[in-house]
């Protein structure tokens, strides 16, 4: 089975699994930046303490923008790496604004993808999978973020070479799912990594994926040539 077909035959299994995921009203875009920006390195409740936490000290986004890079910090400290964060914060507001003379990203509607994901990650501490967050979640355009346990979960089963980096999977997971399985695909994967595909032991007993799994499948295969091996020496 190639990558493409593996793909939309997992997409299809964890659809029965999780359900197809109905698009919700997500953040608007800038919103959406600033909470991403904060989600890294840490865990999602943290980002949402820090996101409250900003909202309540300044009442608009110019207002963050223009805070002392301090006052920013102190705002968000809850979510850690708040000296790195509140500066990439204020950059990135400071650069919309010069740009386009107001604190909006709708000018991100009139572009393509790989355009409005270049103009983004033009800005230091915008990464691909924020680019796409931003993107799929609060634009609706077709981008595919890829998280730690996207990143996990498609290098086990095999849809992306096991060296991929996450930068690059972007594209190649692009590549591999209509765009319109990119919401769904997203939130169901990252679910299966959460509760199944589990980092330090995946739970292979119970997925219902393992045909599909090269990783899976090599382990079996290990077993059985440690088998094979140990029946020859006996
Ligand atoms: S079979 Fe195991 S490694 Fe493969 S996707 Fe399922 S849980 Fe992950």
């Amino acid at each position: 089975m190639d990558a493409k077909a593996k793909a939309i035959e997992v997409h299809r299994r964890l659809i029965q699994l999780f359900g197809e995921r109905p698009k919700k009203q997500h953040l608007d875009p800038i919103a959406q930046l600033v909470s991403t920006i904060l989600s890294q390195n840490t865990n999602d409740v943290l980002r949402d303490k820090a996101f409250t936490a900003l909202r309540q000290r300044f009442s608009t986004w110019e207002q963050v923008r223009d805070a002392p890079v301090e006052e920013v910090s102190e705002a968000i400290q809850i979510a850690g790496l708040s000296q790195q964060k509140a500066p990439r914060i204020q950059q990135a507001l400071r650069r919309i604004s010069a740009e386009h003379g107001e604190l909006s990203l709708d000018f991100l509607r009139q572009m393509d993808v790989a355009e409005a994901k270049q103009w983004l990650t033009a800005i230091n501490g915008i990464g691909p999978k924020t680019a796409a967050i931003v993107l799929l979640f609060a634009l609706g355009m077709p981008a595919f973020p890829v998280d730690t346990h996207i990143h996990r979960v498609t290098r086990r089963l095999g849809l992306i070479p096991t060296s991929t980096s996450r930068e690059k999977a972007h594209d190649l997971l692009e590549s591999l799912l209509p765009q319109d399985a990119y919401y769904t695909f997203h939130l169901n994967v990252i679910r299966h990594g959460r509760e199944v595909c589990q980092a330090r032991r995946p739970r292979c007993e119970l997925c219902t994926l393992r045909d599909l799994c090269d990783y899976y499948q090599n382990a079996v295969r290990q077993v059985e040539a440690a088998n094979e091996f140990q029946k020859s020496q006996a």
